[in-house]
């Protein structure tokens, strides 16, 4: 580099508040579902801002966007970086777009500095990190990653019944070909995405710089039980098939894996309990339940998931209701790369900021493109840990040191 690194923090958090203004609901509620008409407003805007930074650019059958500042030499692989836009519904400003503006600013100041790579650097904006349209996260790098099944993407309907196929035609997608989203393995030299924590350690320890270790390795379940419905006064107890009280006991047995794991890390939640019919003097009938299990260690994970299973079959057996339950995603955790998590570590000590290493309980594209290349993440305090919220918030200058060690990193990667 000629010059010492600057980061124009003004330029960037006037970039980050004009793409907040582009949301299907007032400020300062961010949402930007997959293809909808501020998704793709979004996604028109930064692709502007990448060609008033140089960056050459492609885009692939799913809406993946590729922003890449080549480097001297062509025949090596690039170095990546990125995150996402789309935003769910009644988000705040930062998740996503701080990996990605930021590492255009991050572009933009090793420019300005004369810095020159030697492999090239790519931004990836990942399409639908948020499950909110097809209902499962990280579609775009899924896809990129070979991790799910071209046909398992043909069947994804949203809400109303349209296709991954229909959505991306009307996005002027149609005719590119799905069979070249696949990433080959290696393609990258490495991926580093900064994000935010949307968690409280950072801010509580005052540690500016996160470095993951390890991201957790999530799942989800969804379950349908089906019992005996009756009159609350007429049908005695002895008589009783209650759908909701076998996924009570379904609910206790998911807190109970995550307790008896031996794990600190092992999380489980059933976030989804509806009811059927849902009157007071009714017994419930039909009850459907979706369970979130997290660990890092895959084989506890499993082992876990596996006692969540026979404890449905058990309390349904005795109960006498019967269940259908489908293992929605069972993904694996993603071991960042030894070498890129002391790069970023030392990148943090050369711009004179604390670091510490951590794990991420929540999963990112990162956890996908681990199957593309060697990964790390690089993340930054947000306040209060408050994510998924208008109120979601991290200052300029906790960005602008986040931004800084992506340059850092990004430069010693690419020389
Ligand atoms: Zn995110």
């Amino acid at each position: 580099m000629n010059a010492r690194l600057t980061i124009d923090i003004e330029g960037l958090q006037g970039r980050i508040d004009k793409l907040a203004t582009i949301s299907e609901q007032p400020a300062p509620v961010v949402t930007r579902v997959l293809f909808s008409e501020a998704d793709l407003r979004a996604r028109a805007l930064v692709r502007g801002w990448f060609g008033e930074a140089g960056l050459s650019f492609r885009q692939d059958a799913v809406g993946n966007l590729f922003a890449r500042w080549e480097g001297q030499d062509l025949a090596l692989p690039a170095v990546a970086t990125g995150s996402h836009i789309d935003a769910i519904p009644n988000a705040g400003r930062y998740d996503g777009v701080v990996g990605v503006l930021g590492a255009l600013e991050a572009i933009r100041a090793l420019k300005r500095c004369g810095f020159r790579p030697v492999r090239s650097i790519e931004l990836i904006v990942f399409t639908a990190e948020e499950p909110t349209r097809f209902g499962i996260g990280c579609l775009g790098s899924r896809l990129l990653a070979g991790s799910m099944p071209l046909e398992r993407a043909a069947a994804l309907r949203d809400g109303d019944g349209r296709t991954l196929h229909d959505l991306r035609s009307a996005a002027g997608l149609g005719a590119e070909d799905m069979d070249r989203v696949r990433l080959p393995r290696n393609s990258y030299a490495g991926f580093v995405e900064l994000h935010i924590e949307q968690g409280p350690l950072l801010e509580g320890e005052g540690v500016p710089i996160g470095v993951v270790e390890k991201i957790a390795a999530p799942s989800t379940l969804r379950l349908q039980l089906t019992g005996v419905g009756g009159h609350a006064g007429a049908m005695l107890m002895a008589e009783r098939h209650d759908a909701l009280l076998a996924g009570g006991e379904i609910a206790l047995a998911v807190e109970q894996a995550a307790l008896s794991s031996g794990s600190p890390d092992a999380v489980g939640t059933t976030g989804v309990f509806r009811i059927e019919p849902g009157a007071v003097n009714s017994v419930p009938c039909r009850a459907w339940l979706e369970i979130d299990f997290r660990d890092t260690l895959l084989a506890r994970r499993d082992a876990a998931l596996a006692r969540i299973e026979s404890a449905v079959a058990e309390v349904c057996r005795k109960r006498g209701v019967s269940f259908n339950l489908e293992r929605l995603n069972a993904d694996a955790p993603a071991l960042c790369d030894a070498y890129l998590v002391e790069t970023v570590l030392s990148a943090s000590a050369e711009a004179g900021l604390a670091a510490r290493k951590m794990i991420s309980r929540a999963y990112h594209d990162t956890l996908f493109m681990a199957q593309v290349c060697p990964v790390t993440m690089i993340f930054i305090p947000c306040r209060g840990g408050v994510s998924h919220r208008p109120d979601e918030y991290s200052s300029p200058e906790q960005i602008r040191c986040g931004v800084e060690v992506l340059a850092l990193s990004l430069a010693r990667l690419a020389s």
